[in-house]
């Protein structure tokens, strides 16, 4: 049986245009790659589908983001659709701000999903709370959670810490998770990184509530901190709602990342004396989970 490779998080972008410097130079920071931040924030879309082939990747989904509120961050829609024609593999996820700058309700944004997900295929919603400052389980947010459950579509946010200075540390906490998941059970949520550094406070979050899910993508920096985590992931047997993604640019080639997961990952457990994954876990991190909680 041939398992699907899913590449369940992933960012196109111009320098400056759709990323803000600041945003460019402190991620870059954060990923040990100090000097050459514009050249990896300019993302040449024909090397990011060359590296999917590279890869393997079956499927690769690609995330909006709108940090307006509070930095010039966007990738507006518009954008990333045009993208999403270019390949039958790519899926997309609108990036939207559920808070308006009067710490309001982000009316026009709601509608703005609905129509991406009817009228363009967008099959997602990725939200940032931590950048544009407000808690996940901000009040304003309700109408979004309640739109995806109509729409049948999951929602992603980035959870946990950023190099970014800007972004506001405690909201990127997962226990904030905890209200969304329970007050809309039929939401599927993803709380992204693993919501580092708190990855057990999210296999915990994610034991108690059976539709939260998270991808380690951006892990790859810290690969003994990752695979200390998977290995909680499996001891949580949460190992099937554990997802892979690069958070391209980040964990580029992705060739090396998958390999890595592969092969590398139990070779690292078996030199720290923990326990090994089988190839149905895998499989399960490197695509089968992502086609649950996508709905393919
Ligand atoms: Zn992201």
């Amino acid at each position: 049986v041939v398992s699907l490779i899913i590449d369940i998080h992933t960012h196109i972008g111009e320098y400056e245009k759709h990323w803000s410097e600041t945003l460019a130079r402190t991620v870059s920071r954060g990923h040990g790659k100090p000097e050459d931040f514009k050249e990896m924030w300019d993302i040449d879309l024909d090397a990011y589908i060359a590296d999917m082939d590279d890869a393997g990747i079956d499927v690769s989904v690609v995330m909006g983001m709108d940090f307006t509120r509070v930095d010039p961050t966007r990738t507006p829609a518009d954008y990333i659709y045009k993208f999403l024609q270019r390949d039958d593999r790519l899926m997309g996820f609108i990036g939207l701000q559920t808070i308006d700058t009067r710490d309001r309700f982000n009316a026009p944004a709601l509608k703005e999903f609905e129509e991406a997900v009817t009228e363009k295929g967008f099959v997602g919603l990725k939200l940032h709370p931590n950048y544009s400052h407000y808690r996940p389980n901000d009040k304003t947010a309700y109408p979004f959670y309640q739109k995806a459950v109509e729409l049948g579509v999951p929602v992603l946010m980035h959870m946990g810490t950023t190099p970014a200075t800007f972004a506001e540390y405690d909201a990127g906490h997962p226990r904030y998770v905890d209200d969304i998941a329970q007050d809309f059970p039929d939401l599927k949520i993803c709380v992204a990184h693993m919501a580092y550094p708190w990855a057990e406070e999210t296999l915990g979050l994610m034991r108690k509530c059976p539709n939260v899910y998270t991808d380690f993508s951006a892990a790859c920096i810290r690969p003994i901190v990752l695979t200390w985590n998977l290995v909680l992931a499996k001891e949580y047997q949460m190992m099937d709602r554990t997802m892979f993604g690069s958070d391209y640019p980040c964990c580029t080639p992705r060739k090396d990342f998958i390999e890595w997961i592969k092969t590398d990952l139990n070779k690292q457990c078996e030199k720290s004396g923990w326990p090994t994954f089988t190839k149905g876990e895998i499989d399960n991190i490197l695509g089968n989970t992502a086609k649950d909680y996508l709905g393919l």
